[in-house]
């Protein structure tokens, strides 16, 4: 790393630590580039801290404590379950968190990228102001021996002292400034008896009953712990189904599984108000018949989608403008180039076609980088994204809905295979499906949707069949393992290939 560089400028400056600014400044530095990342937070942003990691962390344990029943009930195992100690579960999750945290601060530190602390804001088409700005001191500072190293006493990193600091950045500055929950006017979080998602997390302790308003990822996957947890749930989803983006049979397949382990699933219904009392919150739901039910819940989690974060950004200084829904729309999707050449936005500042998922942003972050670098790049295919849900059931899906096949005027093959008819599948004992959308006649394959147990570490194969762009047959010659759960994803395609072995 070049010391002697004026601090003023860089090559590029990434505003935001999340999983798109970070690995935007990842692979920046990597290719050469010098890299001021500003945060005003945690690096790591959202999915590291209140979204991908912690949540997965819970259903984890949440999924230890369905096999408790699992093996009770099925198993013949004589094992009880006594309780959930919630502050023990917190302290491992954490862990993770912090333990992954250090983890990017280090890559960072590793990659010569220059972190400053402090809240950032355009003042111009190339140049970003930095108020508060504490930065990581270099290598080779006077009072520090290496970049990144931490305090091994307190953990924490040497900082320079806060002031306003100007960059100019040289090729580009990259927005990432992300996204927080939506709320609703008269639903605002009071981090206890009515939360979102953040909340949810830092909670003093697991209620004895949830209503969830929104069945989308967020909220399914909500409503999916506490009912592990031994929560009545009550899931409230506005659209007439849950996880309305996804293809309807893994709707009906995930609506059926939620309501089997006992989650209330109301889709098509409403929430008319919501008193806030002394120990809980009474609300009132109009449900798809018409009729209007009052839950009394200890606790109320809004999980109705998430919002860009522009505030204060000071986007017009450069003359970026947001979309109706206050997104940052690109000019220019194959280079995530906005209408001011040489800014640039990833992560969850996108609106659709981009997905709000932490592993979206790390694709965008790395076309942003190696467009800034020169460097020869592929825009991001979102057709082939993965998308999941890591409830129980868990959902995960790549490509085109059949719905969605059809309104793009294919006319298609469509194989529905349950995940029971595979030997693994029964052992598992949970339902769930293959479903394969494929253009008629023996064509290309256009989207895979999996319901079931551990079909999210299933879906990676479907991503490169419909990223290949690959034919039923092309999939229909490679041996799946038997017995396994993917061996029902292998049936599904024999069987759309005219050579199904155990599909009737
Ligand atoms: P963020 O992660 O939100 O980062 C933006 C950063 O910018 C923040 O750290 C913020 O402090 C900083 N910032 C904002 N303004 C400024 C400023 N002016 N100056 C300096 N810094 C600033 N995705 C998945 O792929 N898989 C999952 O399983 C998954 N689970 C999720 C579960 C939950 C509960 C939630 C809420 C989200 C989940 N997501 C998941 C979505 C994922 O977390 C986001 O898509 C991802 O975090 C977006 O990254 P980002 O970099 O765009 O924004």
């Amino acid at each position: 790393m070049d010391n002697s560089r004026d601090s003023g400028t860089a090559d590029v400056v990434v505003i935001g630590g999340g999983t798109g600014g970070y690995s935007t400044a990842l692979r920046a530095a990597a290719l050469g580039l010098d890299v001021v990342l500003v945060e005003r937070d945690k690096i790591g942003g959202t999915c590291l801290h209140r979204g991908c990691i912690p949540s997965k962390a819970m259903l984890h344990a949440a999924e230890l404590v369905d096999g408790f029943a699992e093996a009770r009930e099925r198993w013949g195992v004589k094992a009880s379950l006594d309780a959930v100690d919630w502050s023990a579960l917190v302290a491992t999750r954490d862990d993770i968190v912090t333990r992954n945290h250090r983890g990017v601060e280090a890559h960072l530190a590793h990659a010569g990228v220059r972190v400053v602390r402090g809240s950032a804001h355009l003042t111009g088409q190339r140049t970003v102001r930095i108020e508060g700005a504490r930065e990581d001191l270099a290598p080779g500072a006077p009072d520090q021996h290496a970049l990144g190293a931490h305090n091994p006493t307190t953990g924490a990193r040497p900082e320079s002292a806060p002031r306003v600091r100007d960059v100019a950045a040289r090729r580009g500055i990259v927005l990432a400034t992300g996204s927080r929950p939506r709320t609703l006017p008269g639903l605002q979080s009071d981090g206890r008896r009515v939360v979102t998602s953040d909340d949810a997390l830092f909670a003093p302790g697991l209620p004895g009953s949830v209503l969830v308003l929104g069945g989308g990822a967020i909220g399914v996957e909500y409503a999916s712990f506490h009912r592990s947890m031994g929560a009545e749930v009550t899931l409230v989803e506005a659209a007439d189904r849950i996880v309305p983006l996804e293809d309807a049979d893994v709707s009906r397949h995930l609506t059926r599984g939620l309501r089997k382990r006992g989650i209330d699933v109301q889709a098509g219904a409403r929430l008319l108000d919501a008193e806030v009392l002394e120990d809980g919150v009474r609300a009132r739901v109009r449900t798809a018949r018409g009729e209007t039910r009052t839950v009394e819940v200890e606790r109320l989690l809004v999980a109705v989608g998430r919002e860009p974060v522009t505030e204060g950004l000071d986007l017009a200084a450069a003359g970026v403008g947001t979309d109706a829904r206050g997104f940052v729309a690109p000019a220019d999707w194959a280079r995530l180039e906005t209408a001011v050449p040489g800014v640039h936005v990833v992560g969850d500042l996108l609106p659709p076609p981009s997905l709000g998922l932490a592993h979206a942003s790390f694709a965008e972050g790395l076309l942003v980088a190696e467009t800034l670098a020169g460097v020869e790049s592929v825009p991001v295919d979102y057709a082939a994204v993965p998308r999941v849900t890591y409830s129980s059931p868990q959902t995960a899906a790549v490509g085109l809905s059949e719905a969605e096949a059809r309104a793009h005027g294919h006319e298609v093959d469509v194989n529905i295979m349950p995940l029971t008819a595979v030997a693994k599948g029964m052992v598992h004992g949970q339902g769930g499906m293959v479903k394969v959308v494929a253009e008629a006649g023996g064509g290309q394959v256009l989207g895979v949707h999996l319901v079931g147990p551990h079909v999210s570490e299933m879906i990676a194969e479907s991503q490169l069949i419909v990223g290949w762009d690959a034919y039923a047959s092309d999939v229909a010659r490679h041996v799946h393992p038997h017995p396994t759960l993917s061996e029902a994803v292998g049936e599904a395609f024999l069987t759309l290939a005219g050579r199904g072995l155990h599909q009737q």
